[in-house]
């Protein structure tokens, strides 16, 4: 019998990374693939970018992510799962 358990101890007390720069920057999303980026046009499609958007989803392996397929992405990095 499997009479033992893993405990998923997460880091208690996590610290942030270093300090938050002066400057928030409000992340926009591209209206074509939904990828996040700070600038007006995306780097990826040249579509023009957001700032209404919701959700945010980062995809570390597209190739073995399934919402990644869901949503057609073929890269890599952080998107908005709905774009205004
Ligand atoms: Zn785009």
């Amino acid at each position: 019998m499997s009479g033992w358990r893993r405990t998923a101890a997460g880091p208690r007390g996590a610290r942030s990374a270093g300090s938050d720069p002066m400057v928030i920057k409000v992340p926009k999303a591209c209206k074509k693939c939904s990828h996040i980026t700070d600038e007006d046009v995306c780097p990826l499609c040249a579509g023009q970018t957001s700032k209404e958007w919701q959700g945010y989803l980062i995809v570390v392996d597209h190739s073995r992510s399934e919402i990644a397929r869901k949503m057609g992405l073929h890269v890599n990095g952080k998107f908005a799962l709905r774009v205004r």
